[in-house]
């Protein structure tokens, strides 16, 4: 069987040209502001939330006032860039164009994990739905993970071993 090799991401200008396509399109710059926030958000190949972008910015010395991180940030989702989904009702961001995560995510802690599951991705490509083309796809899978399966069992440990002592 032959697997075509599907490229990560876009390149990045590629990205760049969109934005500006569509800043264009919205009688809006691109101002250099906006063009140091694109480049540090196009740098995260994972998830981040803003306060990670604000983070990712500073230690670059990129000075920008968080209000127009938090706006560009917007307007990255709202021009497609960037795709903004919730994780434990905090929203999370990641480039649009990346190939799909599966979240893993357990049910003890809350903690999220993305991987990535090519044959999943080559599946839901030649998976037909009717009247519907998959563009991406956002999905959860719940467990627990082994941090929260190890205390578990430290605890179980620890009960028996006093009811054994009784
Ligand atoms: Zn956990």
């Amino acid at each position: 069987m032959q697997t075509k090799k599907v490229a990560d991401t876009l390149p990045n200008s590629a990205i760049v040209e969109n934005f500006d396509k569509y800043l264009n399109d919205n009688g809006k710059r691109r101002t250099p502001e906006r063009s140091m926030i694109l480049e540090c958000a196009l740098e995260f190949r994972k998830q981040f939330t803003v306060e990670d972008l604000i983070e990712a910015m500073s230690s670059k010395d990129f000075f920008v006032s968080q209000a127009t991180i938090y706006n560009t940030v917007m307007l990255l989702v709202e021009a497609g860039v960037l795709r903004q989904f919730s994780v434990d009702n905090r929203s999370h961001y990641e480039r649009a164009d990346n190939v799909s995560f599966i979240h893993l995510k357990c049910e003890h802690c809350g903690k999220v994990k993305l991987v990535k599951d090519t044959n999943f991705m080559a599946y839901m490509k030649a998976r037909k739905f009717p009247a519907f083309t998959t563009s991406y796809y956002n999905f959860t899978v719940y467990g627990i993970c082994n941090d929260c399966a190890r205390k578990i069992k430290q605890v179980k440990r620890s009960s028996n071993s006093k009811k054994t002592k009784k």
